[in-house]
């Protein structure tokens, strides 16, 4: 189940830190009086893998979901994009939330898993500054101090985070790359091409089909293959395109005969008088 947002100067002030052997004792089930309490009035933020599991799961093109199921508030300085769940508008409860529990449980966002875990991770982990978990005590939630005891470990190990982490892998280097230190917001241009290769993953197939894309780039025809029908693939492609076209990486190649057109093209552009 999701947590709010904390500021992670509350969770270094508030919260003791839990390692992978660490115990908290907790139950979630049908049978808790506060079943389903925690989908509701909650900000949860989705990262591309949670997106393409949900839009998979509801048999959507990413489009569609992204426009039907969620929100991306903008303030002025944010940097990027975020995509969050809309919540009913009425009830404020989770769109997804049903009588018997959540509807898409088996593909339910990385943040519903963790819950009442947290986690936080430093840009630059030391020895003696690394990642960690955290328990969150919120009223609301009646599950503390019963049932069985876990450790972070296994209770990671239950709710299936391991592949949303591994999945997840690629996003969360692109997001503590220092480029995001120095940089003002991305340009209206370059936030639409974030936004459409992070989450809206149909539409950046089509841009990669059915524009000049793969007239530009070397990409070999295994790999072509398996972007147009696997939506994993695909991901990992963009996360590649992003450090090519965001960070300047040589993350991509372009075709020789590109680089050679744009070298001819620069050179007659300086012998112009
Ligand atoms: S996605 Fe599922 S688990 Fe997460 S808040 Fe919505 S209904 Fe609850
Ligand atoms: S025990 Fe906590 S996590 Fe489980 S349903 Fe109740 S409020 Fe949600």
């Amino acid at each position: 189940m999701p947590e709010g947002r904390l500021t992670p100067e509350e969770i270094l002030r508030d919260y003791p830190r839990l390692g992978p052997d660490d115990r908290f004792t907790f139950r979630c089930d049908p049978g808790v009086d506060c079943f389903t309490h925690c989908c509701a009035n909650v900000s949860i933020v989705l990262a591309p893998y949670d997106v393409l599991r949900l839009k998979r799961a509801l048999g959507l093109d990413s489009t569609e979901f992204l426009e039907r199921y969620t929100i991306s508030p903008f303030a002025p300085d944010q940097k990027i994009p975020a995509v969050l769940l809309k919540m009913d508008p009425e009830t404020r409860r989770c769109p997804l939330v049903g009588e018997a529990g959540c509807r898409v449980y088996a593909h339910r966002p990385w943040a519903c898993r963790m819950y009442p875990l947290g986690s936080a991770e430093p840009r630059n982990p030391t020895p003696t500054e690394r990642g960690f978990h955290f328990l969150l005590r919120e009223p609301l939630c009646h599950g503390h101090d019963q049932g069985g005891a876990w450790t972070v470990r296994e209770w990671t190990q239950s709710q299936g985070v391991e592949e949303y982490d591994a999945m997840g892998a690629l996003y969360r280097d692109l997001m503590l790359h220092e480029f995001w230190d120095q940089q003002e917001p991305l340009s209206p241009q370059k936030m639409e091409m974030y936004f459409m290769a992070c989450y809206d993953l149909d539409r950046f197939r089509r841009f990669v089909f059915e524009t000049r894309f793969l007239e530009l780039f070397e990409v070999d025809e295994a790999r072509v293959e398996a972007i147009r029908t696997d939506d994993e693939a695909l991901l990992e492609f963009a996360m590649q395109w992003l450090r090519f076209s965001l960070l300047g990486e040589r993350s991509m190649r372009l075709k020789p005969s590109v680089i050679a057109a744009r070298r001819r093209a620069a050179q007659e552009a300086a012998a112009r008088p």
